[in-house]
């Protein structure tokens, strides 16, 4: 037990001026960390506590799914990133720690980085340390600090520079036994978010930078979330944005026949859908096609869409480009012939079409049939433009951003959003990185394969804000019982007293026996205050103990998630506690 007194629970009255959400409000007033700077926590010591409960429940579960943990560096050779698949995107968000610059020891030191994340170093280890099929599978997990140099760090811990991860790295003979692992992997997630009291939903989610074949996040839902969630109830479909697909265009859709020629017409000034909509031209924006041209990999290409829809941009990512970007008007005219607001993929149209390393059209043109689109001449378009018949299309894909309302692709049902944060994230790698690091194995013919991986990751801070975000009133938090930093709070408001205090120590002593964390108020505090505090610490159950009571012999016992105090008559009060404790303990870990 530990007495509030000597302990250290700096609790606050105002919130920080840089707290824009109540998850972030509530970890400052509670005592829970104190900012350093932009992304930057000290975890005070209530904070620690649930840090490091969240993180040995992770731990449990990530066991029970057949983790192995250990612990890699936090400062990466840089030569590691080099030699993986992704350097030029990763470079971006890793915090450097060469000794170039003022502090340069010699010009051969090698430049370091803080890790982002670990596929760089495990993968290798692995390719030294596992040679054969016998000493497959295995899955290492490490629970530490992730460095990620966050363009708009905010909201407290839920965007942060310097975090806490749980990050998981699976390695199989085989696709069937991967999928085997990502399977344990996702259960022992669904456990691990049980477990500590939060509600998730696993979504299908885009793979980005990483690659690979296929992933979920886990999302709490939450008004201030980052991330945008498809979905519909009945079905049980369920996507993030980047990934969201809707049975928009039907699957039995015939291609419309050509109507006239191709014809070209003057559009003085006219460079946006908006505008050709207007009159005179009155082109409904689904009646045109949008050109857009990006950068992959240092060579152009394009993407066809609806003039009424707009691109996902993540969804590009499928087309195997390690970096994209939109192309600047400059790079777009020498290659198409005309400035962005007058491109089209008209056959003959493009002045440099070899130059295109592609055009990917989005499957809802088909629905357009015959449209207007650009004629790649400034001030000029073209109408009657056939999809089949004329336009130049490397490939068809999904490339548009879904709406609500959509048809859900399962149940042909509308589509719902709503805001989600990403708590966790599984993915199933394949052999991008075994290939790059050479993490092969021979199997019982003497053949070597690469070892085909998954990756995992878990915010513990993220999700630790996260609990909050879900679980909170307008008094404070309101912490589930296996997240919070301690079970009991015993109030003592008379703590003068020494029967008072005696009392305390035994119920303590009761809630300890049966497998509760306590902090005993013992400060010389006003009662209103020390309500006030308890209130909004949140810590599950609350016993008062007060010379009043004590005189008619009976304590306060009262949940933080429920409005009515029940008195118990101080005979009884032990073994009441020790049965509350007890219920609360079965019923989170059910
Ligand atoms: P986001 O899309 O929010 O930037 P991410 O997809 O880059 O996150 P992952 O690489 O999948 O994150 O990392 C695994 C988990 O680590 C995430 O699900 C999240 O819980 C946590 N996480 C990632 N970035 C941060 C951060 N800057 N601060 C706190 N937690 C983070
Ligand atoms: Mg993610």
């Amino acid at each position: 037990m530990k007495f509030w007194s000597q302990y250290f629970v700096p609790t606050l009255k105002e919130s920080p001026a840089d707290a824009e959400i109540a998850s972030h409000k509530l970890l400052v007033r509670a005592g829970l960390v104190r900012k350093l700077s932009g992304g930057l926590y000290t975890y005070l010591p209530l904070g620690l506590r649930v840090m490091q409960k969240l993180a040995q429940i992770c731990r449990e579960e990530i066991e029970r799914g057949g983790g192995i943990e250990l612990a890699m560096p936090h400062l990466h050779p840089a030569e590691n990133w080099q030699q993986g698949p992704r350097w030029p995107a990763a470079r971006e968000i890793m915090f450097r720690a060469d000794s170039s610059g003022e502090g340069k020891r010699s010009a051969h030191e090698p430049e370091f980085v803080l890790g982002p994340t670990h596929e760089e170093v495990i993968t290798p280890l692995v390719k030294a340390e596992i040679t054969s099929y016998r000493d497959l599978p295995k899955n290492f997990f490490q629970i530490g600090t992730k460095f990620r140099n966050e363009i708009r760090p905010r909201y407290g811990l839920m965007r942060a520079r310097e975090f806490v991860m749980m990050d998981a790295y699976s390695f199989d003979v085989d696709d069937e036994h991967a999928i085997k692992s990502y399977h344990a992997m996702k259960a022992a997630y669904e456990a691990f978010y049980r477990r500590i009291g939060v509600h998730t939903i696993a979504v299908e989610a885009d793979t980005g930078v990483m690659g690979g074949s296929f992933s979920h996040e886990f999302m709490v839902p939450a008004e201030i979330g980052d991330d945008d969630v498809i979905y519909n109830e009945q079905s049980g479909y369920a996507a993030n944005r980047q990934k969201a697909m809707s049975a928009l265009v039907p699957a039995d859709l015939k291609d419309a026949p050509p109507e006239a020629a191709v014809e070209e017409f003057a559009t003085p000034g006219i460079v946006t859908i908006a505008a050709l909509e207007a009159a005179p031209y009155a082109v409904p924006a689904d009646k045109q096609f949008k050109t857009l041209v990006y950068m992959g990999d240092g060579k152009p290409f394009a993407v066809i869409l609806r003039g009424c829809d707009e691109l996902e941009e993540a969804k590009l990512g499928a087309l195997g480009f390690t970096l994209f970007r939109p192309a600047t008007p400059e790079e777009i005219e020498p290659v198409m012939g005309a400035k962005p607001g007058s491109l089209g993929v008209v056959k003959g149209t493009i002045k440099n079409g070899a130059a295109l390393a592609g055009v990917f059209a989005d499957h809802a043109i088909r629905l357009v049939g015959n449209g207007t689109t650009g004629a790649n001449k400034d001030g000029f378009h073209l109408r009657h433009v056939n999809v089949v018949r004329d336009l130049t299309i490397t490939k068809f894909g999904d490339f548009r951003r879904v709406h609500p309302g959509e048809p859900d692709p399962k149940s042909g049902q509308p589509l719902q959003l709503r805001r989600g944060i990403e708590v966790g994230h599984i993915f199933k790698l394949g052999t991008k990185y075994s290939e790059k690091y050479g993490a092969v194995f021979t199997d019982d013919q003497k053949q070597s394969h690469p070892m085909v991986m998954g990756c995992y990751g878990i915010g513990i801070g993220r999700t630790l804000q996260a609990i909050i975000e879900q679980s909170h009133d307008a008094d404070g938090i309101v912490w589930p019982w296996n997240s919070a930093p301690f079970h009991v709070l015993v109030c003592v408001l008379d703590p003068q007293l020494p029967e008072a205090m005696d009392l305390a120590k035994k119920l303590a002593t009761a809630a300890e026996r049966a497998g509760a964390d306590v902090l005993i108020d013992d400060r010389a505090e006003r009662p209103g205050v020390k309500f006030k505090d308890a209130d909004l610490v949140g810590i599950p159950l609350r016993l008062t103990i007060g010379g009043k009571g004590l005189k008619e012999g009976i304590i306060e016992l009262k949940w933080r998630a429920q409005k009515d105090v029940a008195k118990i008559p101080l005979a009884e009060a032990e073994a009441r506690i020790a049965a509350a404790v007890t219920g609360a303990r079965s019923q989170a870990n059910a």
